[in-house]
């Protein structure tokens, strides 16, 4: 079988540009990125090198013989526990709404959690079922009955589903976009390559890109756990990047990205989300926005 692509250039680099005008004559917009992950209690150690497991220092085969790795799964616990109602306060407190990427495990595993935030106007993205479960481990069927069985559980949970799809891992396969426009998604978000919204075709279909910040960046709070970066280092990278992209912004409004993984949602890190808001929110033209607002502003603004 032809894949529907098989080149990252031929679909995500030739990507076509939107000429972008926020709403209000805004300058630059800033996205809230929440993660809610969890992990399988599989994989067997001996998987550990190939799947990411979470928490600072997993287990692997060649340690132990126990298959149970309650540090690790502790460490993952702290987000859909704890971590998610401290992200939720500081939202409300600032009157900001973000866009969760949920595993479907985690909605399984914090209902409550996914409830409330869906309550106070947070966006549920799809972020595939299991953290662990990255999409290139599956059969092309395989992975369409994970994003089917996704919206079903976020539907059946809170009565709406997802629009967008981040993969876990933020790595999918040359067939996930074909299979997200079937399924009725319209943005998608595991691009790193650009710092505004762009479209993507697939399977004849055309989707919003809305391109994410990984830990190199010092945008994704995931950078403290193998980087050795600090949460007061997030703050810095926020700084900077807000503001080069604000000056650019001027002539070519653009997206700043920021991730923040409830796992890593430490009273610390609370404190720097809060500042590198209230830094954001002390400039003007400044768009605080879900992804799916961007995505439906350009929808019906820029494209037509
Ligand atoms: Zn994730």
């Amino acid at each position: 079988m032809i894949p529907t692509h098989d080149s990252f250039y031929d679909v995500f680099s030739r990507g076509k540009r939107v000429k972008i005008q926020w709403p209000n004559g805004a300058r630059l917009a800033v996205t809230l990125a929440g993660n809610l992950e969890a992990w399988t209690e599989t994989p067997d150690p001996k998987l550990r090198r190939t799947r990411h497991v979470g928490g600072v220092n997993p287990i692997t085969a060649e340690d132990v013989r126990c298959k149970y790795d309650f540090r690790t799964a502790s460490e993952n616990d702290y987000g859909g526990r704890t971590g998610i109602w401290r992200i939720l306060r500081i939202l409300e407190k600032h009157g900001l709404k973000a866009s969760f990427n949920i595993n479907a495990l985690a909605a399984i595993r914090y209902p409550d959690a996914v409830k409330q935030l869906h309550a106070q106007g947070h966006e549920i993205v799809g972020h595939s079922y299991a953290e662990d479960i990255q999409l290139i481990l599956l059969s092309k069927e395989e992975e369409r009955e994970e994003i089917r069985a996704c919206v079903k559980i976020f539907q059946d949970l809170v009565g709406t589903r997802p629009y967008g799809w981040l993969s876990s891992g933020m790595r999918h396969t040359e067939y996930t976009l074909e299979l997200l426009g079937e399924e009725g998604f319209l943005w998608h978000g595991d691009a790193v390559n650009d710092d505004a919204p762009y479209l993507v075709e697939a399977g004849g279909k055309t989707l919003i890109e809305v391109p994410y910040r990984n830990a190199v960046s010092g945008l994704n709070d995931t950078g403290m756990y193998r980087r050795g970066m600090t949460a007061r280092d997030l703050l810095s990278a926020f700084r900077d990047e807000f503001d080069i992209l604000y000056e650019e912004s001027q002539t070519d409004p653009k997206l700043l990205t920021m991730a923040m993984h409830c796992q890593m949602a430490f009273p610390a890190t609370g404190k720097v989300y809060e500042e590198a808001i209230k830094y954001a929110k002390s400039f003007p033209g400044v768009w605080f926005a879900r992804r799916i607002d961007v995505v439906r502003w350009l929808l019906d603004h820029c494209l037509k």
